[in-house]
Parts: structure tokens; sequence; C-alpha cells
């Protein structure tokens, strides 16, 4: 996206606050734009950092262990401060000082803030009992696969995507998995009913046991194992909880430092707080979008990426935004999910090819335009819808549910 010449650096000293996907970029694209200054990443865990997404798929399947996970080697920190197991507790503006927990202030120019998401809790009595796990951090993901040893009933909470790839890891790992999903159907904010109701299908053949529409009253201890209690519906007796029921945008920072905020730290389309010394990106950052003509909050590892370039870019002189569509992806057994644009809002959508394995697309529209394609896999249609996309190219509900029709012919 920025080409690899030295822009003017007009800021000196860069603090980085995230070790996320989004904080790495930040100090990876400065790094790449020969930022002269001096930079500090500060990472709230106690690893530098890693891959989030293989967490709840490779990671938890035991297919991959902790050392595949390393988004950089130890060589790429060289030049940099990284401070890990530190938390930035306050931003002062007016003197540009970051003040941290255990740790002397530290002076800025130029701020970014790539702090990322919580998990939403559950609220539920018995929810603080030692056998419900969360899964955002590799932290959490240990204790879970430590916790994999014994359990052999695992009971989700989420049919989101975290819920999902948890039970299609566990369900190669051949424990019994129950799966709770509060509203109708799977995955209901991201995707239409035929790419649920596939899901549905998949999970239950390869052995998962699903229930929607269930609300969840209490959790309770029942000599060593746990009762997950819901109203109408027997108790599931399991071994092991795993919630995934969405996640909160971290803003408490920007937002004690007078910092606009509403799901999420709002930034312009240079990823710029209303402080132009600051920006923020990733999933704590909701921008302006052109392509949408709205401010969205994107929680994906492939925005984070996009964002923080232009973060970065922000920061030491260079105003640059991206048009490109949105992207997404996830893995369930042997089964590749990718979406391309976001498809919220959508007024009608066709399918393209039968639900099956085999793979097919569901193409989203808003007022006769192409929004948003859901592919199931099908990695050359969704690398195609996403040019569309991006070239902002008419296509007709017609020739999206015609499998016949070439694409490609319209690029
Ligand atoms: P999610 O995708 O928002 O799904 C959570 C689901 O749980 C929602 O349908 C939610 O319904 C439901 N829920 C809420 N409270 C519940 C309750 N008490 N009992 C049963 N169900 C309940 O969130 P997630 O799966 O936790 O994922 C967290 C984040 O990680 C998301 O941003 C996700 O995109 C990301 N992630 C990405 C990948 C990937 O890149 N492939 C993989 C995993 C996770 P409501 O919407 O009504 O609350």
């Amino acid at each position: 996206m920025f080409g690899a010449k030295l822009w003017p650096v007009t800021t000196r000293k860069i603090i980085i606050i995230g070790g996320g996907q989004a904080g790495l970029q930040f100090a990876d694209t400065l790094k790449r734009n020969h930022f002269a200054g001096e930079l500090c990443l500060i990472c709230e865990e106690p690893d530098l950092p890693y891959q989030r997404p293989p967490l709840s798929k490779q990671f938890l399947s035991g297919e991959s262990g902790a050392a595949r996970l390393a988004l950089r080697p130890a060589g790429f920190y060289e030049g940099m401060r990284v401070l890990t197991d530190t938390r930035a507790k306050k931003i002062d503006r007016e003197q540009r000082l970051l003040q941290l927990e255990n740790h002397p202030p530290l002076p800025y120019d130029g701020l970014a803030l790539a702090t990322g998401c919580r998990v939403r809790k559950l609220t539920v009595p018995g929810a603080a009992l030692p056998g419900v796990h969360y899964l955002r951090t590799l932290r959490d993901a240990k204790k879970i696969r430590a916790e994999l040893k014994t359990a052999a009933h695992i009971t989700i909470i989420g049919g989101g995507f975290i819920g999902l790839e948890v039970a299609a890891a566990l369900r190669g790992r051949d424990k019994k998995v129950v799966v709770l999903e509060a509203r109708e159907r799977l995955l209901p904010r991201v995707v239409a009913p035929p790419v649920s109701n596939f899901y549905e299908k998949i999970h239950r053949a390869r052995g998962c046991e699903l229930h929607c529409r269930t609300a969840l009253s209490e959790i309770v201890a029942r000599q060593g194992q746990y009762e997950v209690r819901c109203e109408d519906h027997p108790a599931f007796l399991t071994d092991l909880i795993i919630v995934g029921i969405g996640v909160l945008p971290n803003v408490e920072l920007a937002e004690a430092a007078g910092l606009e905020c509403g799901n999420g730290i709002v930034v312009d389309e240079y990823a710029r707080t209303s402080d132009h010394s600051i920006v923020a990106a990733g999933d704590c950052a909701r921008g302006y979008n052109r392509r949408y003509g709205r401010a969205v909050r994107l929680e994906s590892a492939p925005n984070a990426v996009d964002q923080a370039r232009i973060a970065a870019g922000s920061l030491i002189g260079r105003e640059e935004s991206c048009n490109k569509p949105p992207w997404f992806w996830s893995d369930q057994y042997q089964l590749k999910l990718q979406i391309a644009g976001l498809s919220e809002g959508y007024t009608r959508y066709v399918l393209r090819g039968e639900p099956a394995e085999a793979g097919f697309s569901v193409f989203y529209f808003k007022d006769k335009r192409l929004i948003a394609v859901d592919s199931i896999n099908k990695p050359a249609e969704h690398r195609l819808t996403r040019r569309l996309l991006e070239a902002d190219i008419a296509v007709t509900e017609a020739q999206a549910a015609d499998a016949g029709f070439d694409l490609e012919t319209l690029l």
C-alpha cells in the first residue's frame, strides 16, 4: 500500500499500545518505511505478538503448538523497545505522556491505540466457577488445552465463530460436544440462513449436539462436573464449559483521555482520532469507511492489518485510506468459509450452487447492488468476488445465481 520511500518524519517518539495483530502491523509498517525515531510497543500479555486465529483451530485441535504462532521472529524487534506484561494506565494528552502500571511514564509524539477487544462475560449464577473458560488469548487457549487432557464432555456457550471453530477442533479430538446458542440459528449476526443451516447440518453430521434458542439460566458444580442449566431444557452435564458470546472493544483508555468513543474508538478514514497525534486501528477502532458510507468496527485480522498500515502512515505524515472490501475467513472441519464485503443491511441474497461440502456461495445485494459474498469451499470464487467488489462492478442477481455464468468476464 505504501512505497518504500522515506516520508517526512514529523514524529520522533511513537508508542504503540497493544501487541495484537494491529499493534504488530503498526510496528512493521513503520520499520518498512524507515521510521528513524524511537518506537515502543506495549504488550499487556506476557508473550510477543502472536497469531490469534489458530487458537480456536489448529492450536486447540493439537495440530500446532505455541512456537508456531509468533507473528514475527525475535529479530524483528531489534531496534525497538518492547514492554511485555505491561498495562497502559492513562494517556496524558496535555503532557503527551503515557502512564503505565509498574513502569515509569513514557513521553510520546505519536500514539497508536491497538487495544483490541476483550470477551463478553456470562452473568448467570455460576459463571465464575473454575470450569468456565473463555478463549481470547494464548494463555486462555493453553488453560483449555490443559483441561482437555482429562475433560471428555464439553459444553460450548455461543454458536458464533469461536463456538463453532472450537466445536470442530474438539470433535477432531473425539470429545463429546454440545453447543448452545441463544438466537434462532448459528452465526446469526454474519451470515444468511442457508449458511447457518448448512453449518448446522455439518456439525450435526460430525457428531456435535446443537441447540438454538437456548436461554442459559445457571451453572452448578456437581461432583467434579458441571450442570449447565437452561430454561425449557433438561440440564447438560459437562466436564468443561467454553464460552464464546462475543467481544467488547477496549476503549476505556481512549475514553478517559477524552477521545470520542462509541462502539469503538472513533477514527476517520485515515485512522486518526479527534487528536491527530493519536491513531487507532483493529478491533478497538470504529472507522469511517467510504465504501459503505458509514463508520464500521470490524473484528477481523485482515482489517487489523489494513487499518494499522493506514494508521502508521497517518502518524508519519502520509494520508492514505483503503477502499478494499473487508474480508474474513473461518475454518471448521475441512470447510473454509470466506467472506468478502459486509452483508449487514442486505435486502436480498441469492445462492450460487447448492449448499454442499463441494462448495457454494451466497451473494448479498442491497437495492440490487452487490455488497458481499460468502463462499464455502470456493476459494477461486472468493478471490474473484473480492475483485468484483473492489472494482465496484455491477453484478445482477441472475448472473450471480447462474453457476454457469463466468463472472470473470465482468472484470
Ligand atoms: P460472535 O461471533 O458474536 O458469536 C457469539 C454468539 O453467541 C452470538 O450469536 C450471540 O448472540 C450468542 N450468545 C450471546 N449470549 C449468549 C448466551 N448467554 N448463550 C448462548 N449464546 C449466546 O462471537 P464469538 O464467537 O465469541 O467470537 C468473538 C470474536 O472473535 C468475533 O469478533 C469473531 O468474529 C472473532 N473470531 C474470529 C474467528 C475467525 O477469524 N475465523 C474465529 C473465532 C472468533 P447475540 O449476538 O444475540 O449476543
